[in-house]
Formats: structure tokens, C-alpha cells, sequence
């Protein structure tokens, strides 16, 4: 009776069902054979002359001390020792690593070099890298029971980078949004801010393309670098600018023409400020309530804001003046000479006789002298006459040396075709939609 029950149950169960509880069955049966595997006579005897270490038996039981990276920056009096000493390096440890051949190359440590080293929470060093500079270093790597020290060269790639930019809002927002770094929006606004004020002049529609290189270093992303040419086009009028190296060290931006973008002159002596009183030969003084001219621009500010030398020069007067309160005169090459008034106090640098450089804080906002509320008041002479600074056409910082010219009109071209090249194929994608 029982069996006939059972044999009808399995029959009702649907073919499917009853092959996976066999194929559960025959997985079971194998767990069970592997688990219970009996170690052969040859692997008991390879593992009872194993000698009984440390490391065999972190190796055998998968035990994994995690090594930290740490890094540190040397400072006076710093010596190998007492750096790894502070990371938590064991003292065997170190003497292990100043005994390794090739040690030497680690003696000559020097102020402001970085050290990283790889540690764990035993004290043990698993490595050591000396950056002495962005292009090479000195790396100690563990090797059994010491250390193998070389140099290394690291493998510096540059990748140029292109983006296109539609301004929405201001040039900083938009570049944001479309993942142009900081100090690359930073450069541009620059590079441009000769040509354009970036407060005032932005109109939503205005766009930038630029190509800039970022620096790999070892496949790792290490920093933005420069731009190497811009295009903006701003209330349609297109300002390019070109990056081309005089030397070694410096560089500056060209337009096509070779010239500098930077002028001789800044727009603007206060940056952050508004223009209260431009230059006007009627207007009526507000302190004296008489019709005098007004032979300059008032840059109304908060007290303290930072005043900058608008172009290089030296320093021709800078004391307390009568209405002009405390007053800087600066004397720039050929005719030119700025003035600034109503300062609330000067920079300690700003003596007579002294070298200033354009963007050179000079003095602070203020209002001393015969003035109504904190602002600058400056002049700009040309040839001993008072000109109008908002006006005045600028003229350009040194142009590209003419024995160059034709390097750099090749430059500048190569870049001009690899900008519309790139464009060329945004407009693409955006066309096809990809
Ligand atoms: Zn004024």
C-alpha cells in the first residue's frame, strides 16, 4: 500500500522538479567528497617540512596586514631616521633599510622633498618612495629580509584637452558646469582680462573654445596645466590668444597678430569696486560744491580694499598731500604716470624710488584727504596731461621679438587648425546627435 502512495506522489511531481532534486542530491554528494578529502601521505610530509614561521603561517591562514600610505614632507632637521621613525617604522626596520646595498642614494635627504612610505601596524616598511622631483625619485622596495633601492624615472605625459564653452551666466558658472577646471577658468579669465571685463562685459550667448593640457604623470592625473590657445568670442567681437614660451621659464599669450595680450596697463586699479565719478572737465565738486573738473575715475570700495599698481614702474611721491589726502604717484616707462588719492594708508613697500610691478599692492582704500566716503581717485598722465584712464587706448605689453615671428606664426596656426579641427567634430556629434 505505502509503496504504491509513494509512486504516485512521484508521479504527480512535474519531471522538472524531480531533476533538480537529483541534481541538488549529486552536489551534495560532492561537497561532502571534497570536504572530507584526506591529505595524501605526500602532502602531510611537504607540509610537516615546512619550517614554522611567522610568515608561513600569515601566508597559510590569509592573514593580511594592511600597509598604510603615508607621506611627509621633509623639514630642517629631519633625518631619515627620525621621519620613519615617526611614521611608526619599526628601528629593525630601519637599520635594515640604511644596510641595504644602494643605501647611499637615500643619504642626501633635502627640505621640502617628499617622503612616502608604505607601513603596517607592525612597524614593517613594505616600500619607500623619495620624490625629489615631479620627474624622478628614489624608490626602496622589501625584498625578502632587505631592501632593493633604485632610482626611477617617471613617465610624464601631457594630454591636450579640448573644450567648447556657451556662456549662460557668467564665464566661471558655465565653465563649471562643463567640467572646466578651476585654475584653467582661472588662466582664461587672465589671459582675456586685458581685452574683456569679466564683471560687466559677459553677455549670456558669448562662448570660449580653448585647448588645454593636463599633466599625467606615471598614468595618474597630476594637474591642469595650461592653455595653450583660447577663443573667446564676447558681444561678437573673437579675442584669440596663444600660449608661446620665450625660454625656459617664461611664456606668455600672443595674438595672431604677435602681439602681447597683456597691455602695459590694467583696466583697473581696485577690483572689486564700482566707478562712482568718472572724468568729466564740468562736474560739480561734491565736497567744494563748485564746478571743477574732474580729472580722473573714482573707484568707490571698502575701506581697506587692496590698490594695484596698474602698470610697472617706480614710485615718484608717496606722502599726505593736501585734498588728495595720502597720495602715490608711480612713473612708468616712456610718458606715463599714474596717481592715486584719498589712500587710506600705504604698503610698506611703496617707497620713492622703488621698482613696482603691475598688480603690486601699493596702498589701501580710504578716505582722507578732501573726500566724502571711501574711494580711490585716479589719474592717468600722458605726457604731462591728464587723460581719460577709461579711455585711454593702452599700449601693449612687449610684442613677440620679431627674430620669432615666424616660429610663432607657424605655432599659432598649428593650434588655430587643431581648435576648429575639434570644433569641427563637436559640431559633428551635436549634428548627429552621438
Ligand atoms: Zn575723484
Amino acid at each position: 500500500m505505502l509503496v504504491t502512495e509513494i509512486l504516485t506522489i512521484l508521479r504527480n511531481i512535474p519531471m522538472k522538479h524531480v531533476l533538480a532534486m537529483i541534481l541538488g542530491f549529486l552536489l551534495l554528494v560532492c561537497i561532502s567528497i571534497l570536504g572530507s578529502k584526506d591529505f595524501t601521505e605526500e602532502d602531510k610530509i611537504s607540509e610537516l617540512r615546512k619550517p614554522l614561521k611567522l610568515s608561513s603561517l600569515s601566508e597559510d591562514y590569509q592573514i593580511e596586514i594592511p600597509y598604510i600610505e603615508k607621506e611627509v614632507v621633509i623639514k630642517r632637521n629631519d633625518s631619515l631616521f627620525t621621519i620613519l621613525d615617526n611614521l611608526g617604522v619599526s628601528k629593525e626596520n630601519i637599520i635594515k633599510l640604511i644596510n641595504s646595498k644602494k643605501s647611499d642614494l637615500l643619504s642626501k635627504i633635502e627640505v621640502g622633498d617628499k617622503i612616502k612610505a608604505y607601513v603596517n601596524e607592525y612597524g614593517e616598511l613594505e616600500k619607500l618612495i623619495y620624490v625629489d622631483n615631479i620627474k624622478s625619485g628614489i624608490r626602496a622596495e622589501r625584498v625578502d629580509s632587505s631592501y632593493v633601492i633604485s632610482r626611477y624615472e617617471s613617465k610624464i605625459e601631457k594630454v591636450k584637452v579640448f573644450k567648447h564653452v556657451v556662456i549662460k551666466d557668467s564665464m566661471y558658472m558655465s565653465g563649471l558646469r562643463e567640467n572646466v577646471p578651476d585654475s584653467v577658468l582661472m588662466d582664461l579669465a587672465y589671459i582675456n582680462g586685458w581685452d574683456i571685463d569679466f564683471t560687466h562685459d559677459i553677455r549670456p550667448g558669448d562662448t570660449f573654445s580653448i585647448v588645454y593640457e593636463e599633466v599625467i604623470i606615471d598614468g595618474e592625473k597630476v594637474i591642469d596645466g595650461d592653455i595653450l590657445i583660447s577663443e573667446f568670442n564676447n558681444r561678437n567681437k573673437k579675442f584669440i590668444a596663444v600660449r608661446y614660451d620665450l625660454d625656459e621659464q617664461n611664456s606668455e599669450y600672443f595674438n595672431l597678430e604677435g602681439e602681447n595680450v597683456k597691455k602695459a596697463f590694467l583696466r583697473s586699479p581696485v577690483k572689486l569696486s564700482y566707478i562712482s565719478s568718472k572724468y568729466n572737465l564740468k562736474r560739480r565738486h561734491p565736497v567744494l560744491h563748485t564746478i571743477r573738473a574732474h580729472r580722473g575715475v573714482d573707484y568707490a570700495a571698502n575701506k581697506g580694499s587692496p590698490i594695484r599698481a596698474t602698470g610697472d614702474g617706480t614710485v615718484l611721491f608717496a606722502e599726505y598731500n593736501a585734498g588728495c589726502g595720502n597720495e602715490i604717484k608711480i612713473k612708468h616707462s616712456e610718458d606715463y604716470v599714474t596717481r592715486y588719492c584719498h589712500l587710506d594708508r600705504f604698503s610698506a613697500r611703496t617707497k620713492v624710488g622703488r621698482k613696482i610691478k603691475q598688480g603690486q599692492t601699493i596702498g589701501y582704500v580710504g578716505s582722507t584727504g578732501l573726500a566724502t566716503g571711501p574711494h580711490l581717485h585716479y589719474e592717468f598722465h600722458v605726457n604731462g596731461k591728464h587723460t581719460d584712464p577709461l579711455k585711454v587706448k593702452f599700449p601693449n605689453a612687449s610684442p613677440i621679438r620679431s627674430s620669432e615671428l615666424m616660429a610663432y606664426k607657424e605655432k599659432s596656426s598649428d593650434l588655430i587648425n587643431e581648435l576648429q579641427k575639434y570644433q569641427y567634430l563637436i559640431d559633428q556629434r551635436e549634428f548627429y546627435g552621438g
